[in-house]
């Protein structure tokens, strides 16, 4: 068969447009879709030991957890962002935004739901696609997926957001789209696995005026320049809850690469 019987995606259309159609076409297309899917680390990201600051870094990390709370306290302008997407189970992904609807009302009915929509009822007609939950934002009816947003300008917050038990009604299997050896599924490789993606934004000019001069990305994370407010954004997905610590490891890295240039103390750095 060259195509899926459950939602009629043939070869071409995954070749155009690198999506499928439902969980089903992964059948069909087997490694041509799960090669796509970012990688599990089998260790936490540091910054290699040749990199420049790397003892600065060591000593900061000597912390624990307490180094966030200090990168918190730098007050520099970086903004955080953690998404987590699920296609409802046995959903054909284009055409789901009912069901994607009901599923926020599932979201909802938890008692953890907070903010002004509490009791409205989905029907109403002011319902909007993107609900406040757990001071994130639930999103539907965009993409094909639902997903929730955090942002936050505080790496400690984020912290404790990522060990929320709320974040467990995202792993509940028999909801979501979900195969032994992928994790959930997603219409686009890369947002499978665990689904999640955690972003840092900085203002662009730390790029181009030198303070970042040191810093190497890791070359499985990818970056984007938000022309309009200026900012370039770093990002990975499929972190899972193992591998968020690659995360704080690059902040933090990048983080101490900027303050340490704006205080000339780069070789001195005590934490
Ligand atoms: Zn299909």
């Amino acid at each position: 068969m060259d195509g899926c019987i459950y939602c009629g995606l043939s070869l071409l259309d995954w070749k155009d447009r690198g999506k499928i159609g439902c969980a089903h076409c992964i059948g069909f297309l087997k490694e041509e879709y799960t090669k796509f899917i970012p990688f599990q680390a089998s260790a936490d990201w540091e910054p290699p030991s040749h990199f420049p600051s790397y003892s600065a870094w060591k000593n900061l990390q000597s912390m624990g957890e307490d180094v966030l709370d200090r990168i918190d306290s730098w007050a520099l302008p970086f903004s955080y962002r953690f998404r987590v997407a699920r296609n409802p189970k046995h959903s054909i992904y284009p055409k789901q935004n009912r069901t994607n609807e009901s599923y926020l009302g599932w979201f909802l009915d938890d008692s953890g739901f907070q903010g002004s929509n509490s009791g409205k009822k989905l029907s109403d007609p002011e319902f909007k696609e993107r609900i406040p939950w757990n001071s994130g934002t639930l999103v539907a009816g965009d993409e094909d997926h639902i997903r929730w947003e955090y942002v936050t300008d505080s790496l400690s917050e984020l912290n404790s957001i990522l060990k929320s038990d709320f974040l467990s009604k995202f792993e509940a299997e028999d909801k979501f789209d979900f195969q032994n050896g992928i994790g959930f599924i997603n219409s686009c490789p890369t947002n499978s696995g665990f689904g999640d993606k955690l972003s840092v934004s900085i203002p662009a000019r730390l790029a181009d005026s030198g303070e970042l001069r040191d810093f190497r990305l890791p070359t499985d994370w990818g970056f984007y320049r938000e022309e309009l407010k200026d900012r370039l954004v770093f990002f990975r997905k499929n972190f899972g809850p193992g591998r968020k610590n690659s995360f704080f490891n690059l902040v933090s890295y990048l983080a101490l690469l900027v303050i340490s240039e704006k205080d000339g103390s780069k070789a001195s750095f005590e934490p």
